[in-house]
């Protein structure tokens, strides 16, 4: 998740300090975002994929108690993007933004900034209660704790993995690219990627966004029964 264009310059810096790694592994993690071989699709088992909740799925945002560093148009953009590359699987999606004391539209979803809401999570959805829930105390915690690392990466992350299980996808994947993935299972059990080095080169594997295994889950999940 690094930005490409400063790659060369820490290459140089990583080959200076003796843990070299280069362009062939980058091209090695984009090639895993792009291709699904049908051996790809891994999950922890740890749910069931199922249609997504509402078709077209409505998700309004609300600002409230967000942190400081991220501005409404910024947050709506992530949310945007997110549910843009996610309906690339055949269910459509809308984003708006709510005005406060603005009524959630019926059957949306509310995106909301929540400590409680995300229960100690970076983010959480809750399918019964359609919340997906964004943690300002953790994003406080990485900005105290790595204030030179991209937020908005996390953000999209975040977003983008929450977002998933409103379209259906209930386990985890296995693959460490994949936005849905889980690293390991605390239980020694570990996600699988293409090469282990370059897993522990990035302080986060996993895409920002869905990755092609993560869509043809979703489209797998949502292809209508038949009559
Ligand atoms: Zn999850």
């Amino acid at each position: 998740m690094r930005d490409l264009r400063r790659l060369p310059l820490l290459g140089l810096l990583l080959a200076a300090s003796g843990l070299c790694w280069a362009g062939p592994d980058l091209a090695l993690r984009e090639q895993e975002i792009q291709q699904c071989r049908p051996e790809d699709i891994v999950t922890w088992g740890d749910g069931q994929d199922r249609p997504a909740l509402a078709s077209p799925l409505l998700l309004a945002y609300s600002h409230a108690g967000a942190p400081a560093w991220f501005t409404p148009a910024q947050v709506l953009a992530t949310l945007e993007r997110a549910a843009q590359s996610w309906s690339r699987c055949g269910v459509a999606s809308r984003v708006s933004l709510l005005q406060p004391g603005q009524a959630l539209p019926p059957g949306g979803v509310f995106v909301q900034w929540s400590e409680i809401g995300s229960a100690g999570n970076f983010g959480l959805a809750n399918l019964s209660r359609r919340s997906l829930a964004m943690n300002p105390a953790m994003f406080a915690l990485l900005r105290e704790r790595k204030p030179n690392y991209p937020a908005e990466q996390t953000l999209q992350m975040v977003v983008s993995h929450e977002m998933g299980h409103f379209f259906g996808l209930m386990a985890h994947s296995r693959r460490c690219i994949d936005v849905t993935s889980y690293y390991s299972d605390g239980k020694g059990g570990e996600c699988q990627v293409a090469d282990r080095a370059l897993l522990k080169a990035f302080g986060e594997y996993r895409s920002v966004l869905p990755t092609a295994c993560d869509i043809e889950r979703c489209r797998r999940a949502n292809i209508p029964p038949h009559p």
